[in-house]
């Protein structure tokens, strides 16, 4: 897929505010730090589209951006913020659920993990819980220009073998270098592929 715009819409805390479109939407989501937001900056090719770690106001809303007057990239909030205390916690949650469970739009939730560590168990719930609601996602693993080639095989071989331990079936899985620009055919094809399948 060629990215012909990709421009800014609306923050917001509450899905029933999120942009009255039918338009499907692919969202990404993680914990704090894993490389979101380099990763919707490099997905997109705009250097600043989603604000990195060093801005932490647009890190806690639903930001959503139109990508070639086609579909919506929606970067929600990381989990497992340690940060905000727990009732802060709490609400972003209780946000990130409504939005996963009931916006009708959401056609896929891109899942990142930081490939350098092994399975997390915030992750892992989290992973788990989709499952339980039947909410179609594919993993993403972040940084991975920052291990070697057989490191890299081996976590996420790991990986998989810890999803085995739940799951017959894997969830599409991408590998990516937000610094390299690696993973970037394959995340865009994969969402080209589903919009054209709607
Ligand atoms: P976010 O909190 O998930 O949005 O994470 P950021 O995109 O702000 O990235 C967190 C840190 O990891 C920053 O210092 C980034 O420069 C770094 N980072 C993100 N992606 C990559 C990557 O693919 N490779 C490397 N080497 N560093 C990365």
């Amino acid at each position: 897929m060629v990215i012909q715009s990709a421009s800014f819409v609306i923050s917001n805390t509450d899905i029933s505010k999120c942009p009255n479109s039918q338009l499907p939407e692919y969202a990404f989501i993680g914990r704090s730090n894993v490389g979101k937001s380099s990763l919707i900056n490099m997905l997109t090719g705009i250097k600043n589209l989603a604000m990195t770690s060093s801005k932490p106001g647009k890190t806690l809303l639903i930001n959503h951006f139109l990508i070639n007057n086609q579909w919506h990239l929606v970067d929600l909030p990381g989990y497992g913020y340690a940060r905000i205390g727990k009732q802060g916690r709490e609400r972003l949650e209780e946000m990130i659920r409504v939005y996963i469970t009931e916006r009708v739009q959401l056609t896929n939730l891109f899942v990142l993990i930081d490939s350098r560590h092994e399975p997390q168990q915030i992750d892992i719930e989290f992973i788990s819980w989709l499952g339980e609601e039947s909410i179609p996602f594919s993993i993403v693993f972040t940084k991975s220009d920052k291990l070697s080639k057989s490191a890299l095989q081996l976590n996420i071989t790991n990986y998989q073998n810890k999803l085995q331990e739940m799951w017959e079936e894997l969830p599409p899985i991408f590998i990516t270098s937000s610094e390299k620009g690696l993973g970037r055919d394959e995340v865009l094809g994969y969402i080209a592929q589903i919009n054209a399948s709607l």
